[in-house]
């Protein structure tokens, strides 16, 4: 037998999530966001449930590649567009959309003999300073590929810092609109958090979404089942479900005495008289060494805690509120991670992360690939 550790990618809830980023923004096209091999989930396990986009938006070649080795006919997006000239030749084959967010990627374009014209969606810096041009410099580009044989289509897209808090959308949206107002073509605004936010109906409680046109929405974690905006809401309020599970099972049980202490570092004493269950899951299986006692896991659908450090191929978890609620975990007994357990109860990802102090995001990704993997 292999060890009991198993993650689940519930192809229903994909679906389920899509259609609330969907009704979020009834009148755009929706790109699914499956960079990094589809946010840990494995780009093949998710394309059954994600196959109701209107396209694919992605990092690299390889990916693309494998979208349109499932059969995927429609668009896929390049979002940090082409890394190398070379490139542009395996986009014209495979019909893909880059984005073009700097100098070089134009000057590529313009040297490119091809035999099938570009759709490129040009990238505005409008505040996050991360990928783009800078207003001043936008228009120029624009020009520039608008002269282009080679270019098609260009859509305009830029990537909001703050869709998920107070400072909200509307500096750089205001920016973003005085710069463009003019220019033709569809616009690609908003992630999970501004389509959920600032375009959905449920939302909508600032003038942020004031002039905000998305005619493609990009939402990512949220067609995962995650909150954008966690802690402020939960995946619960925007009526996500998880679509990634982590489960394994108890291996083990030491009974405490008050004064002992659980795994390296002895970093938890028990206070008194107590049972600890050892469970398959380290942080070579993707689960954060940096979680600390009190991090919350399900036994058995039971909300318990961990306690002690977590090391390479184990974690510990206090017993005593399963057997509180009338349950005798032992070895064997199922515990989840994070998602959903065998009776139904739910551990959210995002209170998972926050206990580690970090985001559902990351959990997702580092899913590492020794643990065997179901699609549901
Ligand atoms: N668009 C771009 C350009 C991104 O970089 C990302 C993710 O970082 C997304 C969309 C999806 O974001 P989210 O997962 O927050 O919806």
């Amino acid at each position: 037998m292999p060890r009991p550790i198993q993650a689940l990618i519930h192809t229903g809830a994909l679906r389920h999530n899509l259609a609330r980023a969907r009704a979020a923004a009834p009148d755009a096209k929706v790109w699914a966001v499956v960079k990094a091999n589809a946010y840990g989930h494995g780009i093949e396990r998710v394309y059954e449930g994600l196959r109701g986009a209107d396209g694919f938006a992605l990092l690299d070649l390889g990916e693309a590649e494998r979208v349109r080795a499932l059969g995927w006919r429609g668009p896929i997006l390049l979002l940090e567009g082409v890394f190398d000239p070379r490139d542009l030749e395996l986009c014209s084959r495979l019909g893909l959309w880059h984005v073009v967010h700097e100098t070089r990627q134009i000057d590529w374009l313009a040297m490119h003999k091809t035999h099938a014209p570009h759709r490129v969606f040009l990238k505005m810096n409008s505040g996050m300073n991360r990928l783009g041009f800078r207003p001043e410099a936008f228009r120029a580009a624009w020009a520039r590929l608008d002269a282009l044989p080679q270019v098609e289509e260009i859509t305009l897209i830029t990537h909001f810092s703050d869709a998920d808090g107070p400072r909200g959308i509307a500096s750089q949206l205001a920016l973003f609109n005085a710069t463009t107002q003019d220019l033709p073509g569809e616009r690609s605004l908003a992630n999970s958090a501004a389509t959920l936010r600032h375009m959905g109906a449920q939302g909508r409680t600032s003038s942020d979404a004031e002039g905000l046109r998305s005619d493609w929405v990009r939402p990512g974690i949220a067609v995962y089942g995650s909150a954008p905006d966690y802690p402020e809401h939960d995946a619960a309020h925007w009526d996500l479900h998880p679509t990634m599970t982590l489960r394994s099972r108890i291996i083990g049980v030491q009974q405490l005495q008050a004064g002992d202490t659980v795994g390296y570092g002895s970093a938890f004493t028990a206070q008194q008289p107590m049972r600890v269950g050892v469970v398959a899951c380290g942080y070579a299986d993707g689960y954060m060494r940096v979680a600390p006692t009190g991090t919350p896991v399900l036994v058995d659908g039971v909300r318990t805690r961990l306690v002690g450090r977590v090391s390479m191929d184990m974690l510990t978890v206090d017993l005593e509120p399963v057997r509180q609620a009338g349950l005798a975990a032992d070895v064997g007994s199922e515990v989840t991670l994070w998602g959903q357990a065998g009776n139904g109860a739910v551990l959210d990802i995002d209170e998972v992360a926050r206990a580690a102090g970090t985001l559902s995001y990351e959990l997702m990704c580092a899913l590492a690939l020794r643990v065997p993997v179901e699609v549901t």
